[in-house]
């Protein structure tokens, strides 16, 4: 059997170039000319005829000469609004910073695109490169599947790995997370408050939206404490209140913003419905008005069955040290409380969300991703693209 983890490795210098372009030149949302053109101009090289399906969104083919599924490999590219401050020699000058390690995954995806290349004859069917933009906003993924990236031809599974800093494992660990959900459903809220504007001096004469939005921030305490079961994961976090700029004066509106994180729909669908309910209701008893926005992103959920198969092929290439089973580890397994727009592709197909070790620890600390100071470990790169590659190769072959 070809072991290609060791066929990585000899991919490693160009890996790591790939990676450090990335880094030195970061992007944001779905504006990433730079990136595209690179992974357009690498996957061309490489033999691909990759196309961007919607902006900054790249889809390449490999396999499909062979009678088969269809397996999707997903990396995403786009920074963040972050200075960075890390005295790595290709650090970014931009105002902008690879503080999730994205540009890990575009770099470990043109590996694997490589490595694909090498072994196309032997593919039982295709597997499909998805280079996506846009996860910071969780808007990418849902761009890319408006643009038909699961179809033609449709997809049967699909996976993705993000890197992590700071877990407590050695760096090149694959970490198996858990089975079902292993992210949270995020949702993120506006409630505007209309009341109507006056002096201070004389209250009666207005409607306070301040009074208001207080006693909604108060009274939406009472979903998570009385009506979500308990034992269930339910964080209401209100992150911003604003209203009014004087001290005499009652202002027309206020609003606050926050965020919701849930594992299970029916919490989720549950804690927005009695957001609404509440936050209009008691505005109404106050003698005003709300309006709530929300805008989210579902789980995303390991499919049962390609956990249990990745980890199979992973522990055979990699070796038993080098897979981290959290479920093993901890008695039962590990959800993020984070969120990953990958949630939109798994909430169509059976996907998987792995985890790369990649900490770089100074003076005992790795700083964790989204900081200004966080360093990844290159030399997981290889397993990275390995990993993606050999997954691929390996579910297509068992599931003619
Ligand atoms: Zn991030
Ligand atoms: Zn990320």
């Amino acid at each position: 059997m070809n072991n290609l983890f060791e066929e990585a490795k000899k991919y490693g210098d160009e890996i790591v170039s790939a990676r450090r372009h990335f880094h030195r030149n970061p992007e944001l949302h779905v504006d990433l000319q730079l990136t595209a053109d690179y992974v357009m101009g690498k996957l061309t090289e490489y033999g691909y005829k990759p196309e961007q399906i919607c902006k900054s969104g790249i889809v390449a083919l490999a396999g499909g000469k062979k009678q088969g599924r269809t397996f999707l490999i997903r990396g995403d590219m786009d920074a963040l609004p972050i200075k960075e401050e890390t005295d790595l020699e290709f650090r970014s000058a931009n105002g902008n910073m690879h503080a999730c390690g994205h540009d890990m995954h575009t770099a470990m995806m043109l590996g694997a695109a490589r490595l694909l290349k090498d072994h196309e004859d032997e593919i039982e069917g295709t597997v499909k490169l998805m280079f996506q933009p846009g996860e910071e906003t969780l808007s990418g993924a849902k761009l890319m599947m408006e643009a038909g990236v699961l179809e033609n031809p449709s997809v049967d599974k699909a996976m993705m790995i993000h890197v992590a800093s700071g877990f407590p494992l050695k760096s090149g660990a694959v970490v198996f997370l858990d089975r079902g959900p292993v992210t949270a459903n995020v949702d993120i809220f506006e409630i505007k408050v209309q009341g109507k504007g006056g002096h201070g001096a004389t209250p009666d004469t207005a409607i306070d939206p301040l009074n208001a939005l207080a006693h909604i921030h108060i009274a939406l305490a009472e979903i998570n404490s009385r009506e979500v079961v308990a034992g269930e994961v339910a964080v209401l976090t209100i992150g911003e209140m604003h209203g009014g700029n004087a001290p005499n004066i009652i202002p027309d509106t206020a609003y606050m913003k926050g965020t919701i994180r849930t594992y299970s729909k029916e919490v989720r669908t549950l804690m927005n419905k009695r957001l609404e309910e509440i936050s209009k209701g008691i505005a109404s008893t106050f003698r005003c008005t709300a309006a709530v926005e929300s805008r989210g992103c579902p789980c995303v959920e390991n499919d049962k069955e390609l956990f249990d198969s990745a980890m199979r092929y992973t522990t055979e290439m990699l070796g038993q040290e080098y897979v981290a089973d959290m479920e093993k580890m901890t008695g039962k397994g590990m959800k993020l409380s984070g969120s990953e727009d990958f949630g939109f592709v798994s909430a169509e197909v059976p996907t998987l969300m792995l985890g790369l070790s990649a900490s770089v620890f100074k003076d005992g600390v790795a700083y964790p991703q989204h900081h200004p100071k966080v360093v990844f470990d290159e030399s997981v790169l290889p397993v990275g693209a390995a990993v993606y590659a050999n997954t691929a190769i390996e579910w297509l072959r068992e599931n003619k």
